[in-house]
């Protein structure tokens, strides 16, 4: 083996797995359907990974949910409320992901968090004293199999149990009671994986890259010199990803791994490591081309790089799995010269078989092409606006007067009830809405057709959050297919695909928009319908925009600047959008940082200095210029704030609404102890799944918030939009809501 992958999609080329797997759930699909569907999908893509030339790669990186589940799944760790009730094994996996209401029973659904740096979601394994780890699924051997009577011997892969342990959350227990049941269970797949014939298995252990301290390692070790003596004949790959392993790297070589796996992209110190030793009776698993980015991969350096490595055994492969880039280039439509600069996930195959070929001084033209895309800059710079960046001085990140005294004026201007009611701002995205949106790109429909749809939209919506009483308003998002795409088609700069879909959690995909070049504003961008909902109703409705932190974390980032300066490119072209509402009459504004948290370094100790250092400025650069009275919103979700939430509160924003009550609210200890003063609303019910909270269970979470948090700042909201919802169980949640509140007011 000279070349491989770490991993690669499986959401399918055109979505196939998500749109089988909806009707699954809406009882228009049956198992076996969805599961003949999921065969043939990977078979698909065994046939596509072979012709591109790659003879060894994974298995078991497909899922039908999330790999953190799966792993959850594989090792019995499943509650006993699930394992009792009376639904197929396929049923209970996906009630733990989406939450169950029904005649069988009444589960809330497993809490979902970033997976590490990545807009990927992981459902959140919960243990508890009661939890009976053991090899209880058969996914991983299935597959395996699968693919041998289908020609090919793959590597299956599984989350190992360093990682699993690390992410997951513990009750009434600690990680440490599982340490020898998780030994016995891995140990269980090795010999079963070597029976079938496997040659090698990957072990992904992505917690390493973090700061781990001596308590961790120890976890390390305990887990894994036991594990490694039972591996028999089968090799063992620690495959890490997403950064350096700069503190475990001497752990990982004393280890008997056969091979270890490390990310020269995103891992600064990676080859200086390397460089200082490595262990040649063990293969190196060289992550060079970048599985998260788009950009095809500069084969000059990267064959510079690895030269200087002076490594024995080498493979080639991703710097993590190919998750995170969509299928491939070939289905878009986009000009010759602009799509040859980029990879995808079937294109970055291809680089590694190239790449490799090289290695063995084989096809010289490969790299003669190569470096014909990095003769000269891709494109030419808007020489005004790196000016105007760096004429910026710092009173231009200081919104005034400070928070206390707008505080007191906005409660004046406003004049809103106590636990005043709002939403995050998309409502459902019907199917209706969808196929409007798609006759209108294709010219079936006039944009005056167009137009009138959306308007009616608002109206009826504007009717409804009337009619139960909401209190700040929402136009609802119907004009907008994403939060991000939306605002890069109204920005120079940017370049749009058609199909380039990547799964964000479960079902759910993004199509990242690409930073081409150098970001400003095209035009105004959400005046018109803001103005047009606000002309609709005598209550307040919110304007709605995308902050600059999360429009760059959720687009993929250029190469050839800084992070840091495309985002400040994006700040000034929000803030632009930002007074021009506020001039048209928009008197409370939301900028949403859903992904504020998502590129925060994993090593805590990078975290201010090369991060929050500027995303957290880019943000009030976008604000600052707002007069007094005009109210600034933002929004967050999925994630641990926690160790962040002074660094939110500097954002310096009038309120935020974030993502809570999946996990427990467990934010409430923080916020009181860190003397939030931005006010909060704290999601009251979790918008990812289609339960309908009931008023009680609203009423019981904003007991918990009124416990921590004066009443005088509480907001009351869903945790996040309600566009992936349907039109009934959003109205009735949200009547639950504003009567919970009611109900608490009253109280108060
Ligand atoms: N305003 C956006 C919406 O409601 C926020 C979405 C998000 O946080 N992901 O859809
Ligand atoms: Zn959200």
């Amino acid at each position: 083996m000279t070349a491989t992958i770490v991993g690669f999609p499986r959401i399918g080329e055109n979505r196939e797995l998500k749109f089988i797997t909806e009707k699954y759930f809406k009882h228009e699909a049956t198992e076996e359907e969805l599961k003949e569907r999921a065969k043939d999908l990977r078979q698909h893509d065994r046939k596509l990974l072979l012709d591109s030339g790659l003879t060894n790669f994974t298995s078991n990186h497909f899922s039908f949910y999330d790999q953190m589940l799966d792993a959850a799944f594989l090792f019995n760790v499943i509650p006993e409320n699930i394992a009792g009730l009376d639904l197929s094994d396929l049923d209970k996996y996906f009630a733990l992901a989406r939450g169950y209401q029904g005649k069988k029973g009444d589960v809330k659904a497993w809490p979902m968090k970033k997976w590490f740096n990545t807009n990927y979601h992981y459902i959140v394994p919960q243990f508890t004293a009661d939890t009976d780890v053991k090899l209880a699924g058969t996914k991983i051997f299935d597959e395996f199999v699968e693919a041998k009577e289908d020609g090919t011997i793959t590597r299956p892969v599984l989350v190992g149990p360093f990682t699993l342990l690390q992410l997951s959350e513990f009750h009434g227990c600690v990680k440490e009671d599982f340490v020898g049941a998780f030994i016995e269970a891995y140990a269980r797949i090795f010999k079963r994986l070597e029976d079938l014939g496997a040659n090698w298995i990957q072990l992904d252990e992505p917690s390493l890259v973090k700061d781990l301290d001596e308590k961790e390692l120890a976890l390390f070790k305990a887990l894994y010199e036991p594990l490694l003596l039972q591996k028999g004949k089968l090799k063992v790959l620690a495959q890490t990803y997403f950064g350096d392993v700069r503190d475990a790297y001497d752990v990982l070589l004393k280890l008997p791994f056969d091979g270890i796996g490390l990310d020269f992209v995103e891992g600064r110190k990676t080859s200086e490591l390397v460089e200082r030793g490595f262990d040649d009776g063990k293969v190196l698993f060289a992550g060079v081309v970048n599985g998260k980015n788009i950009w095809r991969n500069n084969y000059q350096k990267t064959l510079d790089l690895l030269k200087k490595l002076n490594v024995k055994n080498l493979v080639l492969t991703t710097s993590c799995s190919l998750l995170h880039v969509p299928y491939t280039v070939a289905s878009e439509e986009l000009e010759e010269d602009v799509t040859k600069h980029f990879a995808f996930a079937e294109e970055k195959v291809r680089e590694l078989v190239e790449l490799d070929a090289l290695l063995k001084n084989q096809s010289p033209e490969f790299l003669r092409k190569n470096a014909e895309l990095f003769e000269k800059p891709r494109v030419l710079e808007n020489a005004e606006l790196h000016q105007k960046i760096a004429d910026l001085n710092p009173e231009a990140f200081v919104r005034q007067p400070e928070f206390a005294v707008r505080e007191k004026i906005q409660k004046q201007e406003f004049n809103l009830p106590l636990l005043p009611t709002t939403t995050i701002g998309s409502f459902p995205q019907t199917r209706e809405v969808k196929q409007k949106r798609a006759a209108f790109r294709k010219h079936e429909i006039s944009q005056e057709e167009y137009d009138e749809f959306i308007a009616e939209r608002i109206d009826s919506w504007i009717g409804f959050q009337e009619e139960i009483g909401l209190d700040v308003l929402v136009h609802g998002e119907f004009e907008r297919n994403d939060m991000v795409e939306y605002f890069g088609q109204h920005l120079e700069g940017y370049v749009f695909t058609k199909k380039a879909w990547v799964q964000s959690y479960g079902t759910r995909c993004v199509k990242p928009p690409i930073i081409w070049g150098d970001v400003s504003r095209k035009e105004p961008i959400t005046v018109r319908w803001s103005v047009y909902a606000q002309k609709q109703t005598k209550k307040i409705v919110k304007g709605m925009l995308t902050g600059p932190v999360t429009i760059l974390n959720w687009s993929f980032p250029r190469e050839d600047i800084s992070i840091k300066e495309s985002t400040l490119q994006l700040a000034l072209a929000i803030r632009e959008e930002v007074l021009d509402l506020e001039k048209n009459g928009i008197r409370i504004i939301q900028i949403d940082e859903a992904a504020l948290r998502e590129k925060l370094p994993l090593r805590r100790s990078d975290w201010q200095s090369e991060y929050l250092d500027w995303a957290i400025p880019a943000f009030r650069l976008v604000h600052s210029g707002v007069k007094p009275e005009t109210q600034i919103h933002t929004h967050m979700c999925y994630s641990e704030f926690n160790d962040i939430i002074s660094a939110i509160d500097d954002m310096d924003a009038d309120v935020i609404s974030f993502e809570a009550s999946r996990s427990n609210l467990e934010i409430l200890d923080e916020l009181k102890e860190k003397n939030f003063k931005t006010e909060v609303g704290p999601g009251v019910y979790d918008i990812h799944s289609p339960r309908i909270p009931t008023v009680e269970e609203i009423e019981q979470a904003l007991h918990r918030i009124l416990g921590k948090v004066k009443k005088e700042k509480v907001w009351v909201n869903p945790d996040c939009g309600l566009k992936t919802r349907g039109e009934k169980e959003t109205k009735a949640s949200l009547k639950n809501l504003t009567q919970a509140a009611q109900n608490i007011r009253e109280e108060l």
